[in-house]
C-alpha cells in the first residue's frame, strides 16, 4: 500500500501538481458515475488560520464531478458549544472560511439528530455514525495533519473517528477517558463549576466532585483550575476509541469506496477546532494521497519527528494508528512513500 507524496515546494505549481499526485494514487477511482460523494473535511473553527486551503478543495470537487460523481462537502457538528455545534452555525462557519465550491451538508443534521448506530470493534462495541456519511456512496477523506491535545495527532483516522460521528458518538469516545479531581489540591473555589458549560462539578464540604455521566471530558475545567487539581486519566483510551469509531464509519462503505488526501502544511501543535492552535511544530511536508487511513497517517508521522507531538500531549501518536491496524483497517505501519518528482 503505497502512499504518494507531493512535497510542499512552492517553486512548483502545487495546485496543478496535486492532480498528478491524485493520478498516481488513483484517488478518484473510488467514484462511479452518479455516486453521491462525501468530501469529508474540517472547515476550521472561525479564527483558525491553518485549516485546509479551500482552493485545493475546489479542485477536488471539480475532479469528483469530472468522473461523474456528485460531490458534497461534509462534517459533523461538534459536541462542545462553539461555532460548529449545530448545522446553522456550522454552515455559516464553512461559508465564512471559503467552502462554497459544493453544497455543504452537515452530516448529522440540524442538532445532531441524524445518525445510525453501527457495530464496531475494539474499545467500543458500537458507534453512532452521522447520517450523510452512512448514506454516501463514496468518500474522499480530506485531512489536515496537526497535533492534538487529547490524541497526540489528528489526521485521517481522527477525521473518520471523531469527524464522522454526531454529538452522541463524540461523547461516547471522549467518555473512554477519565477525569480526576485531586481533593488534596482542591481548595473548593468553585471556578470549575463556574466555567463548565453544564456546571457539573459539585462543591461538597469545600471540595469539588464530578460523577456526572454528562461530563464531556473537555479541557475547560482542567485549564481553569487555579490549583491544577483536575487532570485526565487513561488518555490513551481516546486514541483507541478513535480507531474503533473509524472502523465503524468505514463499515458503512463498500470496499474501495474511500480515498484519502492529507495536507501536511501549517502543522500546528493544536487542532483546527481551536481559534488559537499554537505554534507551528514542523516545516511544511506536502500533500499525501493514498487508499488507506492507516498508511497515510503512518506516512505523515514517519515524515516528521512526531515525538514532538508525543511530548506535548504526553501520548504516543502511533497508538491510534497501531490500534486501527490491529482492528483490521487496511494499511501499513511503515508504508512505502513515493515522492512525486
Ligand atoms: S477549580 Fe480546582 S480548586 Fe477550585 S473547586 Fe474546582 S477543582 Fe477545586
Ligand atoms: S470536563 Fe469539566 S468543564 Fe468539561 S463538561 Fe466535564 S466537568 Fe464540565
Amino acid at each position: 500500500m503505497t502512499v504518494h507524496l507531493l512535497p510542499w515546494d512552492t517553486s512548483r505549481n502545487l495546485l496543478e501538481e496535486a492532480n498528478h499526485l491524485y493520478a498516481k494514487a488513483e484517488t478518484f477511482s473510488c467514484i462511479e458515475k452518479g455516486d453521491l460523494v462525501a468530501i469529508k473535511l474540517h472547515v476550521g473553527e472561525l479564527g483558525n488560520p491553518y485549516y485546509v486551503q479551500p482552493y485545493f478543495v475546489h479542485e477536488i470537487a471539480r475532479r469528483v464531478k469530472e468522473v461523474g460523481g456528485k460531490p458534497f462537502l461534509t462534517d459533523s457538528n461538534t459536541y462542545y458549544m462553539a461555532q460548529r455545534h449545530n448545522a446553522y452555525d456550522h454552515m455559516n462557519n464553512a461559508l465564512m472560511n471559503g467552502f462554497n465550491m459544493a453544497p455543504f451538508i452537515v452530516a448529522d443534521g440540524l442538532k445532531s439528530e441524524n445518525f445510525q448506530l453501527i457495530k464496531t470493534k475494539g474499545i467500543l462495541q458500537e458507534i453512532e455514525v452521522s447520517g450523510a456519511i452512512v448514506q454516501a456512496d463514496a468518500m474522499i477523506v480530506v485531512s489536515h495533519c496537526k497535533g492534538h491535545e487529547l490524541s497526540g495527532f489528528g489526521g485521517a483516522i481522527k477525521n473518520l473517528g471523531m469527524g464522522c460521528t454526531p454529538h452522541a458518538g463524540k461523547l461516547r469516545q471522549h467518555r473512554t477517558i477519565g477525569l480526576k479531581i485531586d481533593t488534596s489540591k482542591c481548595v473548593g473555589c468553585g471556578k470549575c463549576k463556574e466555567v463548565c458549560a453544564l456546571h457539573l462539578p459539585n462543591i461538597i464540604e469545600g471540595k469539588a466532585h464530578n460523577t456526572s455521566t454528562e461530563c464531556m471530558r473537555c479541557p475547560v475545567c482542567i485549564e481553569n483550575c487555579p490549583m491544577n487539581a483536575i487532570s485526565y486519566t487513561d488518555k490513551e483510551n481516546l486514541s483507541k476509541a478513535l480507531a474503533s469509531a473509524a472502523y465503524g464509519a468505514l463499515s458503512a462503505f463498500k470496499p474501495k469506496k474511500v480515498s484519502y488526501i492529507s495536507f501536511a502544511k501549517d502543522i500546528a501543535q493544536g487542532c483546527d477546532c481551536l481559534p488559537n492552535p499554537g505554534k507551528i511544530s514542523f516545516k511544511d511536508v506536502g500533500i499525501f494521497a493514498a487508499d488507506s487511513a492507516v498508511s497515510i497517517d503512518a506516512a505523515f508521522l514517519h515524515s516528521v519527528d512526531y515525538h514532538v507531538f508525543n511530548e506535548a500531549s504526553e501520548l504516543d501518536c502511533m497508538v491510534q494508528v497501531k490500534e486501527a491496524k490491529a482492528l483490521g483497517i487496511q494499511g501499513e505501519l511503515n508504508p512505502e512513500i513515493k515522492t512525486l518528482n
